[in-house]
């Protein structure tokens, strides 16, 4: 069993950066933070926005969910923890970039892959996933012929597209957009080669940081 003690050990070495003789980052964000960067991530453990980018606290606005997808605005009257946490940022934080993280090898891409229709299989997560649908119906239509490998990294990509384009769906980020005071990013983690990758708008592809 994980045991919990390497967390609280974890706790005091970052109590003791932070608390210790130089407090000046966080008395510096009592009353607020300064985030001007939005992150949408997955709740995979091995792409931790913050270590993989190796921020600072007060550096990011992060929400994770299952394979950093970004649902359309609905006005529905139901709970979206997604959509609250992109009003805030974009309202209140003023963020001047959001990013959408993806990531190779994703358990929620995968889970939408393999998921034959059968609602029962899952409380939640099937129609969760939904959001990505339109990806995996992309790849099927338009890389017929690739690996199945390749196809699910296609469709890892094609959703942060499709989260890209549904942020837009949403009023208050729209207008900044327009207005140009906010820029939309598309990144990839590729974690077998350790590489990340961001969306070109030019080319259409998704190419290496440099
Ligand atoms: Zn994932």
């Amino acid at each position: 069993m994980a045991k919990t003690q390497k967390l609280i050990d974890g706790f005091k070495r970052f109590q003791a950066q932070y608390f210790g003789d130089d407090r000046r980052l966080y008395d510096s964000m009592i009353s607020g933070q300064p985030a001007k960067t939005m992150m949408i991530a997955c709740c995979d453990s091995r792409v931790d926005p913050a270590i993989v980018t190796d921020c600072d606290p007060g550096d990011l606005f992060i929400v994770r969910n299952v394979a950093n997808l970004v649902p359309p605005c609905e006005n529905d009257g139901h709970h979206h923890g997604t959509s609250a946490a992109l009003e805030f940022a974009a309202n209140s934080l003023e963020v001047e970039n959001i990013i959408i993280m993806g990531h190779a090898n994703c358990g929620g891409i995968n889970a939408l892959w393999h998921d034959d229709g059968d609602e029962m299989q899952s409380q939640f997560l099937h129609h969760w996933m939904s959001i990505a649908k339109p990806s995996k119906d992309w790849v099927i239509n338009k890389l017929s012929s690739s690996s199945q490998e390749d196809k699910i990294k296609a469709c890892e990509q094609r959703a942060i597209l499709e989260s890209l384009a549904n942020l837009m769906t949403f009023n208050c980020i729209r207008e900044k957009v327009e207005q140009g005071t906010l820029s939309l990013h598309g990144w990839y983690f590729d974690i077998p080669t350790g590489q990340l990758l961001y969306f070109n708008s030019q080319t259409g592809a998704f190419e290496p940081v440099n």
